[in-house]
């Protein structure tokens, strides 16, 4: 059980990156939610940052020179139909979400004829779980705003090399994921997941705060 910092209280935010960390430790996620993000990084974490800041730049320049229509997001210019959208946070209820680019695609099913597919940006040329996992907790997001699911979504990697990801099957692993994290949100002093040491750890910003719980 850990208390909640004052400046955190109150929040609940359920964000894109505590669903990914969910994916290497529960634990790790359970942080996450109470305490926020922490400035101490790992330096391999602080490269990768800057990787991705850098192909983020590039894209959405490439992306502004190709597309006169884009803009930055709002929930105005997307209620307009606006064909791509910039550097978007959305949120519903008390998730929040984040794509570097919606993308408007033409889908019958949809009661006004489209709906937005999400595009993130990353820093390594290889695709890991948990960057899936980030592109598919955008998805989920997005199928709640826009009352559709959203099929398919896209991850740039280093080099600008576009891949595209079925999301489907990850909202299966989202929603368990979900239901166990509303739990933490709704439940006052909820308990915390116990420690399990794990190849992650070395990367964890709260490696410190485990290995003297587990003294
Ligand atoms: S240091 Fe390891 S066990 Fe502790 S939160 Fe991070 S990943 Fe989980």
């Amino acid at each position: 059980m850990i208390k909640k910092p004052q400046s955190y209280v109150g929040k609940n935010v359920i964000t894109c990156e505590i669903a990914a960390a969910y994916t290497f430790c529960k634990l790790k996620a359970y942080f996450l939610l109470n305490l926020g993000k922490q400035e101490a990084q790992h330096e391999h974490i602080s490269i990768l940052k800057e990787e991705t800041n850098k192909n983020r730049e590039n894209y959405l320049s490439m992306i502004k020179m190709k597309i006169q229509e884009a803009k930055p997001y709002s929930p105005e210019e997307m209620k307009k139909g606006i064909s791509t959208l910039l550097d978007a946070n959305f949120t519903f209820g008390d998730l929040e979400a984040y794509a570097d680019v919606l993308t408007r695609v033409e889908q019958s099913s949809s009661q006004i004829g489209h709906i937005y597919v999400p595009t993130i940006v990353i820093g390594t040329y290889k695709l890991s779980k948990d960057q899936k996992l980030l592109l598919a907790f955008s998805g989920y997001v997005l199928s709640k705003l826009q009352k559709e699911k959203v099929p398919f979504g896209t991850i740039i990697t280093n080099g600008n090399v576009a891949h595209i990801i079925k999301l489907e099957s990850l909202y299966k692993e989202i929603e368990s994921l979900l239901m166990i994290i509303t739990k933490w949100v709704d439940t006052h002093n909820s308990e915390s997941p116990p420690i399990i040491l794990n190849n992650h750890c070395p990367l964890s910003p709260f490696l410190e705060t485990c290995e003297k719980k587990s003294l």
